[in-house]
């Protein structure tokens, strides 16, 4: 559920740097649940369809031209994928225009897709937040939201609040995401899109990334922090501008610390992440 406004989104969270964490005795009455969820919510299997396919978003550049190469291509020819999927933002091997006809049939004959989804729905409100449902390869919903802020200016600042997990695990009984259940956890680059999504309604750069929306991204770590790489290093957004939001999960912070990042993690006590 991402029903909150943006004035109600970021309140009852206490932010510390993700490199200097110590977690509140007031977020361990969710520890029980947590470390349950923990232990039992290993990504489940993914379809057979979403599994076979190969997804050029949440590569790095230097993955991109080693796959060129794979692909009987120049180095070079990566470079170019990286600026079409991460600058230009294009959604479909056949819009490459850029790329000779015959590497993009290469591409698609190995079953490679940029791998960005339809967006199902939008809800507009009244201070100008867009609520997004985005429909998967499996046909599941995720939601995110793109939060605007403006000045005098102009719009100056666009947070993008991310889901983590389809669903969640942990039935916080305050929140409709856990009331309705844990389907799987998303992968990287489904994480990466929705940050996409908002700048493609909005049309305008996302300044600020939340991971607020569905799910716990403590309990989804490697995709969360997969997608955190992706971000900062090419959609290029400020590690000190991402906000990795958890209600407080045993043997996850340590972890996640150990990564050194420069992002904040903010520990919500007594509301939704969504
Ligand atoms: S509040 Fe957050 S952790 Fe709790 S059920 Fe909802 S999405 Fe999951």
């Amino acid at each position: 559920m991402i029903a909150a406004a943006s004035s109600t989104l970021l309140q009852h969270v206490s932010s510390v740097s993700v490199a200097n964490i110590v977690r509140p005795a007031s977020a361990r009455n969710l520890s029980t649940a947590a470390a349950a969820a923990a232990a039992s919510s290993s990504p489940r299997s993914l379809s057979a369809a979403q599994s076979d396919t190969r997804v050029l978003l949440g590569l790095s550049e230097p993955e991109l031209q080693q796959l060129a190469v794979d692909l009987g291509q120049e180095g070079y020819r990566g470079k170019q994928l990286h600026h079409l999927i991460y600058k230009r933002k294009v959604k479909e091997v056949d819009d490459f225009s850029q790329l000779p006809k015959a590497f993009r049939n290469v591409l698609q004959e190995a079953g490679w897709k940029v791998g960005r989804s339809p967006i199902f729905r939008t809800v507009t409100a009244a201070d100008g937040t867009i609520k997004l449902l985005i429909k998967l390869e499996d046909n599941r919903l995720i939601e995110t939201v793109g939060i605007p802020v403006n000045d005098d200016k102009g719009l100056t600042r666009l947070t993008a609040c991310v889901s983590s997990q389809v669903g969640c695990p942990l039935r916080c009984s305050f929140c409709a995401t856990g009331k309705g259940g844990f389907s799987r956890n998303l992968q990287a680059h489904e994480i990466v899109e929705q940050v996409l999504a908002i700048e493609e309604i909005f049309k305008h750069r996302v300044t600020n990334v939340v991971f607020m929306g569905m799910g716990e991204p403590m309990l989804n770590l490697k995709a969360v922090l997969g997608a955190h790489r992706c971000l900062n290093k090419d959609v290029e957004i400020g590690q000190r501008m991402i906000t990795i939001s958890t209600v407080g999960v045993p043997n996850t912070i340590k972890k996640l610390a150990s990564h050194k990042l420069q992002s904040t993690l903010a520990f919500r006590y007594t509301n939704c992440h969504s």
